[in-house]
């Protein structure tokens, strides 16, 4: 079997594939790219080498696609909530490795186009290029979902629902169900979509469906309504848990992201610790913010220990509501 180096991306044979000696599943072409893997910041293999983490041609693999050019491929069956990759963000053209980033598509574009087409922007990390996320192709109906860690310079991807041996793997560049952006936002997808990755959805599509946009925007609304609440007496805290459990439902509905739930039970545990009373509620909502800080985020980032803080002493947090 060939595998491809972990850090330059090579393709290897036989005896030139040189295994991390830790997990003996990670490849590398040389003792060099090992060693720069082992403590590079971003993808830091020293962090991961314990952990499940997939691997390039051992979990998947990139391949041609009938007609997206090249995919990323499962090459087992991917469980729910399997972290698929852990890839380091470059930050600007110049500190991407030529090669790399000469790699990506528009195959006879600029670095400037290449750059715009598969760099991410994230509110707290700005324009970041994941090499082998680059790699994986837009779905409205993803099964697959990518965070970027800002304190571990890392993108991460995850598997949202069980992947089967030999599916594609595949995210939604922009969000069509993310309640947590306005309509606004959401409106203009079509017009950035289109252009910039060639994404034409059929009138059939999810992300077209009027029923399920009425549905997100009702989402949406309610979640901007929640920070405005009253929360003075009990019967009021109550009343505005009970609103974050609706929004729950609906976000669980509409597959809109771990992180855009993640947010509401956040703010379930915000509203419960205002009251003596209601103080008690808060735990199943911390508890389900830490679950979704380690799957999307990893217990090494900083959202994942914060939130164990959290849960560990509820009452040293300040509601900020
Ligand atoms: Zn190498
Ligand atoms: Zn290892
Ligand atoms: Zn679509």
């Amino acid at each position: 079997m060939s595998r491809h180096c972990a850090y330059c991306l090579i393709e290897i044979q036989g005896d030139q594939i040189k295994k991390c000696a830790g997990c003996m599943r990670r490849a590398y072409c040389s003792r060099e790219c090992q060693v720069t893997d082992w403590t590079s910041k971003g993808q830091t293999h020293k962090l991961w080498c314990k952990e499940q983490i997939c691997e390039e041609d051992i979990d998947w693999e990139i391949r041609q696609t009938p007609h997206k050019g090249l995919g990323v491929f499962a090459k087992r069956d991917l469980p729910k909530h399997t972290r698929i990759m852990v890839d380091r963000g470059y930050r600007t053209i110049q500190e991407t490795p030529f090669a790399f980033i000469d790699s990506l598509v528009p195959t006879n574009g600029t670095l400037q186009e290449k750059w715009d087409t598969n760099s991410f922007y994230t509110p707290e990390g700005g324009d970041n290029l994941g090499i082998r996320l680059a790699r994986v192709n837009h779905e409205c109906r993803n099964n697959a979902t990518n965070k970027f860690v800002p304190d571990l310079n890392t993108f991460i991807l995850i598997a949202i629902r069980d992947i089967k041996q030999d599916e594609e793997i595949n995210i939604q560049y922009y969000f069509y169900n993310d309640f947590s952006t306005s309509k606004e936002i959401r409106d203009a997808r079509p017009s950035i979509i289109k252009p910039k990755w060639e994404v034409d959805c059929k009138p059939d599509c999810i992300c077209l469906d009027q029923n399920i946009r009425d549905r997100i925007q009702k989402a949406h609304e309610l979640d901007a309504s929640i920070p405005s609440l009253p929360l003075r007496t009990e019967d009021q805290i109550k009343n505005a848990l009970k609103q974050v459990d609706t929004l729950i439902e609906m976000s669980q509905e509409l597959s809109s992201g771990i992180m855009p739930l993640a947010r509401t039970y956040y703010d379930g545990f915000q509203i419960a610790i205002t009251n003596k009373k209601t103080f008690p509620l808060h735990k199943k909502y911390i508890e389900k913010y830490l679950e979704a800080c380690q799957v999307v985020e990893s217990k090494h980032s900083l959202a994942y220990r914060e939130a164990l803080q959290y849960l560990q002493t509820p009452s040293s947090h300040r509601n900020h509501y």
